[in-house]
């Protein structure tokens, strides 16, 4: 769904809309597993400065890398947003002044958004730092990379000190003129 300038300065536009997994194109890393419902208002909150406020919610589920034991991983998001977008050209003048903290601001090119560029934003700032399957996932093994949440493969853990011990031995070889 585009949202036009055109249409914001005639009135503000309510949107509703239900995203099917794979029209939103995110990045190698997350994909959409579920259908995104998302609602609410765009609205122009400065004729002259082109500012367009968009207020709203989502949910969706994405699938992404667990980071332990990289089996894939849920992740629901159901969040409000409200975001200011400013045109691009205004930004570059250097005389843009947020107020309102809060409030997160984005930019956008030509005469109007596209709807999907700012929930796939909005989705893409909801997701954690750190990704996991389960807060219980016991990740991959160091040693033979198996799946520990699969199969234990009994491997000792390896001593910590190694690359230590290793560096010693190259210290005392290396320097016998000290
Ligand atoms: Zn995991
Ligand atoms: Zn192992």
């Amino acid at each position: 769904m585009y949202i036009s300038l055109q249409h914001l300065e005639v009135k503000p536009v309510r949107f509703k809309v239900e995203v099917p997994a794979g029209e939103i194109d995110y990045d190698v890393s997350v994909t959409q597993a579920s259908q995104l419902n998302a609602e609410g208002t765009a609205q122009l909150l400065s004729r002259s400065l082109g500012e367009i406020r968009l207020e709203g919610k989502l949910d969706v589920t994405m699938d992404a890398l667990c980071d332990r034991c990289l089996e894939s991983a849920s992740i629901p998001v159901n969040r409000s947003f409200d975001l200011v977008y400013m045109p691009a050209e205004e930004s570059r003048s250097g005389e843009v002044e947020i107020d309102q903290a809060a409030i997160e601001v984005g930019f956008y090119e030509g005469s109007g958004l596209e709807l999907n560029d700012v929930l796939r934003e909005v989705v893409l700032l909801s997701l954690p730092m750190q990704v996991v399957c389960s807060e219980a996932c016991k990740g991959m093994c160091p040693s033979c990379g198996e799946n520990r949440n699969l199969h234990d493969c009994g491997c000792q853990p390896q001593p910590l000190d190694d690359r230590w011990s290793k560096l010693k031995n190259f210290r005392t070889e290396d320097s016998p003129r000290n």
